[in-house]
């Protein structure tokens, strides 16, 4: 299946460019190509800016309810769409159908959330004395900027574009360059429920894409999901021009196992959370921390349970684990898997040349992967690896795992595994990251609540995604302080 040459969607049209450089989509389970997605020529790229801030002219004043009923409309298109949507994701993304329905349900209820925005931007009012009012009112910012990394489109879509425009703004959306299909239709949908043109705009690409928007004075905010190395480049870029950002960045997360933890419970939660979507998640758990008491059980029991995991094409029901993104993805699992036995930890399980069905020979995977008797000093237990590799690591007890962990230069989640309240509360009460868990997989927060972490792993404005803080982002606050003597 070849999807040709993708388009961008500005001011209402889909546009096609003669001038443009297309870079080619493969599909990650067979290495074969599938579209060609443009880089969009800069002086297209302002022309989408243009046609977000003549649109904001009318949009910022359309009523709160005409707002919320386009979003009523794009959440009834999704659910209806649900499954060519997730098929979407499964074949440029790759990432396993089920997880990929998976997404495409939290991007609806996200989006469901987004529903109650009236609520969420009123202000307040209060009086300051007998005759003078104070009040706070909510606005919107004006055209904003969007970039998505390739590992969540919906969820990422979900963040932004309902949010930005359900608060008044509207919006210049970069998709990934590596899984650009999702958001062709999402435009399409927002052609069928013929929301006013220039409101919602796509471009495609990368770096100049990106630039151009970075160097414009017409976006007043940019909204980040993607790398550390990448994101500090936009909070920069944005704050050269006077811009709100927000930069939901890279992760390392720990799962720390203490002696008394449910073992059926830990395992099965590790491998979701390890190899779900093949280790590209920003949620994913990528060390495991175990103390020395059950050190050796957690290895033979992760061993045992990883063996289990069935490989294949993302799109086969049958198949827990897909491939990884690209075959530059590929090579940095080896490189951090090869270095770290360089380093001195061991190999407990090797998935760097996993068994394949036929038609996904040339496909872009890695197996699930042990790293044993890791050590902080590594690089292994310090970088993203951003695949099926977890890194195993022996503590002495739960104080010296919890110690490590609130040492990575990431802070986006974590678990601990036990059954004592005591380490819990003290995991809940210490644990310096954003999104923690008790005996959970994957902590990632529910659309009502705010997604995101600290440190290297979300900077620029420290506002969060989903619910309250979206709306923090993506509105300003006005003071207003009003006073009436009355008519003399
Ligand atoms: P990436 O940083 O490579 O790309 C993100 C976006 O930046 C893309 O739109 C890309 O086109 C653009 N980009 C890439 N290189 C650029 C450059 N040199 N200059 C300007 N723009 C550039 O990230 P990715 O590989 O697509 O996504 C995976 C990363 O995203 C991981 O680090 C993961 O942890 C992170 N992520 C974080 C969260 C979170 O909530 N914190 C969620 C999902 C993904």
């Amino acid at each position: 299946m070849h999807f040709g040459k993708l388009k961008d969607y500005i001011n209402g049209q889909w546009v096609s460019h003669t001038d443009a450089e297309y870079l080619k989509v493969y599909n990650p389970s067979t290495g074969e190509e599938i579209c060609e997605v443009p880089i969009t020529p800069t002086n297209q790229v302002e022309a989408a800016i243009s046609a977000a801030e003549e649109a904001f002219k009318t949009w910022k004043n359309v009523s709160m309810e005409k707002r919320v009923k386009y979003l009523f409309d794009l959440r009834d298109a999704l659910v209806q769409r649900h499954e060519e949507l997730a098929q979407s994701i499964a074949i440029d993304q790759a990432k396993h159908i089920s997880d990929a329905r998976a997404e495409v349900n939290r991007a609806i209820q996200i989006t469901e959330t987004a529903c109650g925005i009236p609520l969420m931007m009123t202000g307040n009012k209060f009086a300051i004395n007998e005759d003078v009012d104070g009040e706070v009112i909510r606005e919107s910012i004006g055209v904003v900027g969007a970039l998505a990394p390739f590992n969540f489109p919906a969820l990422v879509f979900g963040w932004f574009i309902p949010y930005a425009i359900g608060c008044g703004n509207t919006i210049v959306y970069k998709a990934s360059e590596q899984s650009p299909l999702f958001m062709q239709k999402i435009m399409e949908i927002f052609e069928e429920i013929k929301l006013p043109k220039g409101v919602v705009n796509l471009v495609n690409g990368t770096k100049p894409v990106v630039e151009a928007m970075l160097n414009s004075p017409i976006i007043k905010a940019m909204a980040f999901v993607g790398s550390t190395p990448v994101g500090r480049i936009v909070a920069e870029g944005s704050a050269q021009t006077g811009k709100r950002s927000q930069v939901l960045a890279g992760a390392k997360n720990t799962l720390i196992v203490a002696e008394d933890a449910n073992m059926d419970g830990f395992i099965q939660n590790y491998i979701n959370s390890a190899y779900g979507a093949a280790g590209q998640r920003c949620m994913a758990g990528s060390i495991v921390a175990a103390v020395e008491d059950v050190y050796d059980e957690v290895k033979e029991r992760m061993i045992k349970a990883s063996k289990e995991v069935k490989i294949g094409d993302a799109r086969d029901e049958d198949v827990f684990l897909g491939p990884v993104i690209s075959q530059k993805s590929v090579d940095r699992c080896h490189y951090y898997i090869d270095l770290a036995l360089k380093e001195g930890a061991n190999l407990a399980l090797d998935g760097r040349n996993p068994t394949l069905p036929e038609k996904n020979k040339n496909g872009y995977f890695v197996g699930p992967t042990i790293v044993s008797e890791v050590t902080p000093d590594m690089k292994i237990a310090v970088d993203e690896i951003f695949g099926p590799v977890v890194s195993l690591m022996k503590f002495k007890n739960v104080d010296e795992a919890l110690e490590f962990f609130n040492n990575s230069d990431f802070g986006n989640g974590g678990s601990i595994f036990t059954e004592s309240g005591l380490y819990a509360h003290k995991f809940l009460r210490e644990a310096n990251s954003g999104m923690i868990g008790v005996n959970v997989g994957v902590p990632a927060s529910m659309p009502y609540l705010p997604f995101g972490g600290t440190r290297s792993s979300l900077f620029g404005s420290q506002i969060k995604a989903q619910g309250q803080d979206a709306v923090d982002f993506f509105t300003k606050r006005k003071a207003c302080t009003v006073r009436f003597y009355g008519k003399n």
